[in-house]
């Protein structure tokens, strides 16, 4: 049994919504990434990525989509994990140290 956020109620996990309040209880966000094709059999496939911020199970979905529309893999990180890639793609690129080491150069440092 699971408590709403907006008035406390409890709530079966199944509910997507509070029968107490009608509060949402599975606020998800979904977004699709179209991939970069490297090779041939890439072409067509994106990345879904599903956000769900409501209730107990706070956690991000992964899932590759084929051009087709057919899911064909998928995987689930945790809220830490979720917090690594972030900072992981939040890293400063290859390229950008590059320019940043060649203006450091040209100041003399
Ligand atoms: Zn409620």
């Amino acid at each position: 049994m699971a408590e709403c956020a907006a008035c406390g109620g409890r709530v079966e996990e199944s509910f997507r919504f509070c029968p107490w309040c009608a509060a949402p209880q599975r606020l998800k966000l979904v977004e699709f990434f179209r991939g970069y094709a490297v090779t041939d059999r890439e072409r067509g496939k994106a990345l879904r990525v599903s956000r769900y911020l409501g209730g107990p199970e706070r956690h991000v979905r992964f899932s590759v989509w084929s051009g087709e529309g057919v899911a064909e893999a998928a995987v689930s990180l945790d809220e830490n994990e979720a917090g690594r890639l972030r900072r992981f793609l939040g890293a400063p690129t290859v390229a950008r140290r590059r320019a940043s080491r060649r203006a450091a150069a040209r100041r003399g440092a």
